[in-house]
């Protein structure tokens, strides 16, 4: 049996665990970020964006696979609503959850009721979905590395290391805690270092803790484990150089002076907080379990330790009100903060922000409502006018000196535009098969 596994455009971490488990079982597989496969190769097809289920491209590449002999089963973070996979994109099967624990199952036993995790059609057309896969071992083999990993970016990163599963927040547009649970489950120190030998290896250039929240590895007792994430980082760093490493994102009650110095000391020195907003209000309805202070405290720990600051937002909450966004607007100002990312809030099938999104009338829905205000001749909706403004705002604020250009307006304008067609595409999808 050959196998191909894909995930389109980036290699994600999940696709080279399923490869590395395969082919340490001795089977021919070979990994790729396009859509290729030898025809009658078993496709294993990792999804990590609602977006992909709307792709026709995607779904021609399935179409054509399965006509010409081969099968395919789609995993990763989309599973977690498979009916709109199948739905949408007629794979063979889905398997749901974490896919490492059940795949060599499927492998053995087929499409069958025995493999857990696995959603697909009978015969009669009905959608069975089988029971959920129990949270998988966290011993694994090493990932199948693609040979061309140094050629990847991914803000900045080769490739994103996973050094923990679960996050203990309860963010109501996440799905991390949903898939993997609200339990820390983390990998032993020298699992992981050997993984990032191997990376280092074949070429990787970068790295990057990946998980919710990087300092919650070895969380246990509700209490973080500073000295174990201060050894992770040091021994990451002692392998790739403290430079080519980095440890993204990161809780604002997550943090203590040991975990910053191990940022500042082993890593490229950034720290990247989910802000998400300004507004109390706003971040009580995320479910985010932090305050717009303990916000304002955290920037401040990090300046204080040498740290840079980068912090991401959301916009367009239902609940979000124009005195919410305005506070959103003056934390940035307030803070200087050396860099922001903002999105438009994207309902990801069942999380509580889907819900939500499912029971606000459209014309309520600030991705819908028109904008009116003073971007109205750019004719955007009101999200879009945030999520653009709060851009050029952001750079305003950034300690260095920041000119908006014509070619960084535009590239604004285009990113919100099509921010904002994204999150409209993935709401569609949510009232097509749940509204
Ligand atoms: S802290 Fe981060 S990973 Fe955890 S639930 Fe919130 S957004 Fe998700």
């Amino acid at each position: 049996m050959k196998f191909t596994v894909i995930s389109p455009e980036i290699y994600t971490y999940g696709a080279m665990l399923i490869g590395g488990i395969l082919k340490d079982k001795g089977y021919d597989v070979s990994i790729k970020n396009k859509l290729s496969a030898r025809p009658k190769d078993t496709v294993m097809m990792s999804l990590y964006s609602t977006l992909h289920l709307r792709s026709p491209i995607l779904k021609e590449f399935i179409e054509d696979h399965r006509k010409k002999g081969g099968q395919v089963f789609i995993g990763g973070p989309v599973s977690a609503y498979p009916e709109i996979v199948l739905g949408e994109l007629s794979p063979d099967a889905v398997l749901t959850g974490e896919g490492e624990g059940s795949i060599l199952k499927l492998v053995e036993s087929g499409i069958s009721k025995d493999v857990p995790g696995l959603s697909y059609y009978d015969e009669n057309g009905e959608i069975i979905i089988n029971t959920p896969a129990v949270p998988a071992s966290m011993k694994r083999p090493v990932p199948l590395i693609p040979t061309d990993i140094a050629k990847q970016d991914i803000r900045g990163a080769s490739a994103y290391i996973e050094t923990h599963r679960g996050c203990t927040g309860t963010c109501t547009f996440c799905q991390v805690p949903r898939y993997f649970g609200r339990g820390i489950r983390s990998r032993d120190l020298e699992d992981i270092l050997k993984e990032v030998r191997e990376f280092k290896k074949r070429g990787a250039k970068r790295l990057s803790v990946s998980g919710g929240t990087g300092s919650l590895y070895n969380y246990k007792d509700g209490h973080i484990d500073e000295d174990a994430f201060v050894s992770l980082l040091k021994g990451m760093a002692e392998i790739m150089g403290s430079k080519n490493i980095s440890s993204p994102d990161i809780r604002v009650d997550c943090i203590s002076d040991k975990v910053l110095d191990a940022i500042r000391d082993y890593s490229i020195g950034w720290v990247f907080f989910g802000l998400e907003s300004g507004s109390n209000n706003v971040l009580k309805h995320m479910g985010k379990g932090a305050s717009a202070e303990d916000a304002s405290k955290a920037v401040l720990a990090c300046r204080e330790h040498g740290l840079k600051v980068a912090g991401s937002f959301i916009v367009g909450h239902p609940y979000e009100t124009e005195e919410d966004y305005q506070a959103t607007k003056d934390f940035i100002a307030e803070h200087c903060l050396d860099d922001c990312f903002v999105s438009i809030a994207e309902p990801i099938p069942k999380t509580p922000l889907a819900d939500l999104v499912l029971k606000t009338p459209m014309d309520e829905n600030p991705t819908y409502i028109p904008h009116t205000g003073e971007y109205r001749s750019l004719k955007l909706t009101e999200s879009e006018a945030r999520s653009f403004d709060l851009q050029m705002h952001a750079d305003m604020y950034k300690p260095n000196l920041h000119v908006i250009t014509d070619q960084i307006f535009n590239a604004y304008l285009a990113g919100v535009r099509k921010d904002g067609n994204d999150v409209r595409n993935a709401t569609e999808l949510l009232f097509k098969y749940y509204g």
